[in-house]
């Protein structure tokens, strides 16, 4: 009897036996896909095996975002995301310009209320010159209101390289042009780890060859299974998001960021498609896909039983995150007042519509604290990008540029 072919090069692709050249890739978010069409920029004699557990591509945080191109202000000079940030935002523009993707060049606004936020923007400004963010802008309240009308501050940040886009319509522009160099995009293939050199999905296990973790909010068990970064936990954090009818913004309008912490507060932005969103919160999710606020029983024992989950929920830094976010998360009027906060226009309960949800991939590190950083992991053939959070949408185009180069490197 000829063996059962279990495989899954025996039954989706007949892969070439040589796997030199065989870069595989796990998740199909902006990052997986950007970094798939790069490699094949790069190096077009590469063979690419893209894999995505969903039917289509956008199901999770590049289809669920603020669709906001962040212009690099809010982080650290010399980190990773400054530089992907600033690098990312001007090649997303001039792509999505030659490929006929919605975007925006509206600029971004923080604005100050009082000496405390003025002390913060100043801090940005400072951080984004140093950075390299482009054309910085401090605002007095009379040229604040020339570009929002309605917007509350003394003061302002403007910093217009800040854009909005249609995440969903470049994730599939970069998914076509990435099959279109030559990309095997393999839909509704959950990959469960990687032993013995080969790569377990749910169809079949195969050799990858040179292999990439981008799988998002479950980065790191995919990581875990190959010994990789098991200091590492990544918590889902949720954000919710209104529609707020009746109001008008020509851009976006920031609350200052609290430094510490990953998460930028309820902010107002101009949507791509018309209207004014709000939102997002930021509160645990029980469970990593939880986008109606069910509770994914296996994920949430799985997280309570990790120590970094304990260490994380006993941190100070935690309970502030809790205390600022927990009640706007929770009660509509609170949001409300975050709102009323920005914009000086009238606004009522009634004017809050439900809009979409997402839940942030969050890495949480052994000792508790919420990882700001990208997060990669490179060893010999293996590369785990464990946190992407954002600006991940951002900053996707520049992150796949350095991981082409890592990799070009290391096949010959
Ligand atoms: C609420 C919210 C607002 C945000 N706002 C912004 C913003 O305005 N600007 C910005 O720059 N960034 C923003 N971000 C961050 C940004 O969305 C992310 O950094 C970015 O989308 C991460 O992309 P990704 O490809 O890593 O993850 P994802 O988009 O989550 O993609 C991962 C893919 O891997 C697949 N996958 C997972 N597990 C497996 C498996 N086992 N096998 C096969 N496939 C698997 C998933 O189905 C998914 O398609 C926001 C995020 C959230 C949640």
């Amino acid at each position: 009897m000829p063996e059962k072919k279990t495989t899954i090069e025996h039954y989706i692709i007949p892969f070439p036996r040589d796997t030199s050249k065989r870069v595989t890739i796990i998740g199909a978010g902006i990052i997986g896909t950007s970094i798939a069409r790069q490699l094949l920029l790069d190096n077009p004699d590469l063979e690419i095996i893209l894999l995505e557990k969903e039917p289509e591509l956008g199901y999770h945080q590049s289809g669920r975002n603020s669709g906001v191109l962040h212009s690099g202000i809010n982080q650290k000079p010399g980190s990773l995301k400054a530089r992907f940030a600033i690098e990312g935002n001007r090649l997303i523009r001039e792509y999505s310009k030659k490929h006929g993707v919605k975007f925006e060049q509206c600029g971004t606004i923080v604005i100050a209320r009082n000496k405390k936020e003025e002390k913060i923007i100043k801090t940005l400004y400072e951080w984004g010159n140093k950075a390299g963010v482009p054309e910085l802008q401090l605002l007095n309240r009379r040229e604040l209101l020339e570009y929002e009308p309605y917007a509350q501050g003394y003061m302002a940040l403007r910093s217009p390289t800040g854009s909005i886009i249609d995440s969903e319509g470049l994730l599939k522009q970069v998914g076509k042009e990435a099959i279109k160099l030559g990309t095997k995009l393999i839909f509704a293939t959950t990959v469960k780890g990687v032993q013995d050199g080969r790569i377990l999905t749910n169809r079949g296990r195969f050799d990858p060859g040179f292999l990439i973790n981008s799988a998002g909010l479950y980065a790191d068990k995919i990581a875990h299974t190959m010994e990789i970064g098991k200091r590492y936990t990544i918590i889902p954090f949720r954000g919710d998001y209104y529609e707020v009818e009746g109001i008008t913004v020509n851009s976006m309008i920031y609350q200052p960021p609290d430094l510490n912490f990953p998460f930028l507060g309820v902010h107002l932005t101009k949507g791509i498609n018309g209207g004014v969103h709000a939102g997002p919160t930021a509160t645990l999710s029980f469970g990593r896909e939880e986008y109606n606020k069910g509770i994914n029983i296996k994920e949430s024992i799985e997280m309570v039983f990790t120590p970094n989950f304990w260490r994380m929920v006993m941190s100070k830094e935690f309970i502030n995150l809790l205390k600022n976010n927990a009640r706007t998360s929770f009660i509509p009027r609170v949001f409300l007042e975050q709102i009323k906060s920005i914009t000086t226009q009238e606004v009522t309960l009634d004017d809050l519509k439900p809009f979409r949800s997402g839940i942030r991939a969050q890495v949480v590190d052994f000792t508790g604290k919420l990882v700001k950083e990208f997060l990669i992991k490179v060893e010999q053939n293996r590369i785990n990008i464990i946190n992407a959070v954002s600006p991940g949408f951002t900053s996707s185009f520049a992150f796949a540029k350095h991981i082409s180069r890592i990799v070009n490197t290391r096949i010959k």
